[in-house]
């Protein structure tokens, strides 16, 4: 009930834009869960980054990522096809800027699932559409525990993103909303609440001036 209500256009005879809700925090939060749901729930389209990090056992190419080397994304840097890029934990990440631009104009949220590097780069390039939410873990203990159940990454590698952590969760300060996510289904119940208000922005709304307009010259007779 609630995600339907929340999902769908709670203003129907208005159109709107689509926005581009991004999601950050350290490895271990729970971002990429969180941004998963709303996919699967279909409130928003996921941007599919290109990574220079070997894949994990349980990733699949084209789903979680696109698997390049460093040449294939320096090429497509130079050639302008990243709507941002940056370097995360020693490998290179970017978002692919046609399909950004294609499911904008299609009125559909497009979601994010990048650090606070990639978050400036977009909202300076496109600063009416974005939303930001920075995903913070309950305490640094379970942040640790997290990434050790996870188990997909090998232990230096762990232990490198949890020393870069410290520094990404002082990135909260940026974003416009913050979720401290204790429990995934009231994390997520939240991030829906952000999205549902943020859809109804006066400013994204489009055609609302005629609606109005509309209203006011109805005859009642
Ligand atoms: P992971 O290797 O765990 O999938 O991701 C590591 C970090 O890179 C995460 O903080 C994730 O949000 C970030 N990231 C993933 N894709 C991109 C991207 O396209 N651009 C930027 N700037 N960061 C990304």
């Amino acid at each position: 009930m609630w995600s339907e209500v929340v999902s769908a256009n709670s203003n129907p005879v208005v159109g709107r834009r689509g926005l581009i809700l991004i999601l950050s925090s350290p490895s271990g939060a729970g971002k990429t869960t969180l941004t998963r749901n709303l996919v699967d729930d279909k409130a928003g389209v996921l941007s599919i980054s290109v990574t220079t990090r070997p894949k994990r056992p349980s990733e699949i190419e084209g789903r979680h990522y696109y698997f390049i080397d460093k040449d294939e994304f320096i090429a497509m840097r130079e050639r302008d096809e990243l709507l941002e890029w940056a370097e995360v934990h020693g490998n290179f990440y970017g978002t692919p800027r046609k399909p950004v631009e294609r499911t904008l104009a299609a009125g559909q949220d497009m979601v994010f699932d990048i650090d606070y590097q990639g978050t400036r780069q977009v909202r300076q390039k496109l600063p009416n559409d974005v939303v930001t939410v920075f995903v913070l873990p309950p305490s640094f203990k379970e942040l640790k525990a997290r990434l050790e159940r996870r188990a997909e990454d090998p232990p230096e590698v762990i232990a490198k993103r949890l020393v870069n952590a410290r520094v990404e969760m002082e990135r909260w300060v940026e974003y416009d909303y913050v979720i401290v996510n204790e429990d995934l289904s009231v994390s997520y119940q939240s991030l829906k609440a952000i999205q549902a208000a943020e859809r109804l922005k006066r400013d994204r709304l489009v055609g609302l001036p005629e609606f109005v307009q509309g209203l006011l010259s109805e005859n009642l007779d």
